[in-house]
């Protein structure tokens, strides 16, 4: 099992003042924050990162929301880090989310769910790979 996942604090939740909240979560759940931006997807960067969902009919409401406003992207370390962050951050649907995640208690709808996380050992690394150069992975230097 890989070490690494790649999380961002979408647009809903950064908006809502929710970033410290969650960067708390992030820590008590201990994980090691490798790298770690604010910034604003342009539509293309949406695009590109959620291109496997290109046939989707959510799509477009997808990409215009994840470039609506600032989000934070963060690489994360951790054993086992794809699926300890995925039980972290809850059901993508918050009504389905356990108590306590971090979809439970921030997300806005299904939509607006607050955060992302990776699906896979190698999705995590792809998407790292998107967001973040090598000198900006600190555990690396
Ligand atoms: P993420 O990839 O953002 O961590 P996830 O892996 O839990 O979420 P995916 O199936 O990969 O869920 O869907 C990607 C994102 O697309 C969801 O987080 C949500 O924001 C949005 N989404 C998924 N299903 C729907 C839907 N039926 N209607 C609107 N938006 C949706
Ligand atoms: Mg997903």
């Amino acid at each position: 099992m890989g070490n690494k996942t790649f999380a961002i604090i979408k647009p809903d939740a950064v908006k809502n003042g929710y970033t410290g909240k969650i960067y708390d979560r992030i820590l008590q759940a201990d994980f090691k924050i490798l790298s770690a931006k604010l910034m604003k997807m342009t539509k293309a960067q949406a695009e590109g990162f959620y291109e496997v969902h290109k046939e989707r009919p959510f799509y477009e409401e997808l990409t215009t929301f994840m470039s609506s406003g600032p989000c934070m992207v963060l690489a994360l370390e951790k054993d086992n880090a794809v699926s300890a962050w995925r039980e972290t951050i809850g059901a993508t649907n918050p009504d389905e989310a356990a108590e306590g995640t971090i979809r439970k208690d921030f997300a806005t709808n299904l939509g607006e769910n607050a955060v992302h996380g990776s699906d896979s050992d190698e999705n995590a690394q792809k998407e790292i790979g998107f967001f973040f150069t090598e000198s900006e992975l600190i555990a690396n230097q």
